[in-house]
């Protein structure tokens, strides 16, 4: 296990996060179809996929580079291709995330930790969503949140990113009570009431791929 993240494991990251959604993809539409317009599964799969191909094509110059170049392809390819609500917000969390990792070629958690959060602020500072707007910085923030406190405890970045998950996992359920206030699924008004979020479910996956993926790596520019 590794306390550090690397650029081989954010290339693991996101080959992980581009097979849950092409296996979720269908789940992903449903949760749509129910206060959206039944694409997020779809819009998802279609950039998860330009990602994978863009990593492909860059994989050993990413892998060699810093962590903020690889996070920011990662970025740019999201805002162009995912399209939809979504394709901004996960492009600008991926951007920004880009942005606070710089030249770092490895993230202890703490970094990690700081560079995820100033992520997820890019987002909220984007799509002018609060917590409990039904959005997938419901799923997000909580997440943030407990790799912050698990960073000040000293916990492993194994164990954080357990929690992350855990905490995204709860946010991401209480979605379900929530009536949504921003995005497409505000239009229901109340009606939005009983259904989870299909964001905060796409991000749910996220921190659960980078659970799976993050600390499995160790450094040194190895291949995954
Ligand atoms: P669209 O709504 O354009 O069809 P998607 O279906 O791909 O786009 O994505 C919908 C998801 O985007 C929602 O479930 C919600 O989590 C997220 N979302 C929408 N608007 C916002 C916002 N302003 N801030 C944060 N997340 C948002
Ligand atoms: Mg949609």
């Amino acid at each position: 296990m590794s306390e550090a993240v690397s650029a081989p494991a954010v290339v693991a990251w996101m080959r992980a996060f581009a097979a849950t959604v092409a296996r979720e993809r269908e789940y992903l539409t449903e949760l749509d179809a129910a206060i959206g317009d039944a694409d997020h599964g779809i819009n998802m799969e279609r950039g998860t996929q330009a990602v994978l191909a863009k990593l492909e094509g860059a994989s050993a110059a990413g892998a060699a580079g810093g962590l903020g170049p690889l996070l920011k392809t990662v970025g740019m390819t999201l805002v162009s291709t995912v399209g939809g609500a979504a394709g901004p917000l996960y492009g600008t969390l991926f951007l920004a995330m880009g942005t606070a990792a710089g030249e770092a070629t490895e993230l202890s958690l703490a970094a990690w930790a700081a560079t995820l959060d100033a992520g997820v602020a890019g987002v909220r500072a984007r799509g002018k969503a609060e917590p409990g707007d039904k959005t997938m910085l419901d799923a997000l923030l909580p997440a943030v949140e407990a790799l912050k406190s698990a960073a000040a405890s000293g916990l492993s970045l194994e164990a954080a990113l357990q929690g992350s998950v855990a905490a995204a996992e709860q946010g991401m359920t209480a979605t379900v009570a929530l009536v949504a206030r921003k995005g497409r699924a505000s239009y229901l008004g109340e009606r939005s009431a009983g259904h989870q979020d299909p964001g905060a479910t796409s991000s749910w996956l996220l921190l659960q791929t980078a659970a799976e993926t993050l600390a499995e790596q160790e450094g040194g520019g190895t291949t995954p």
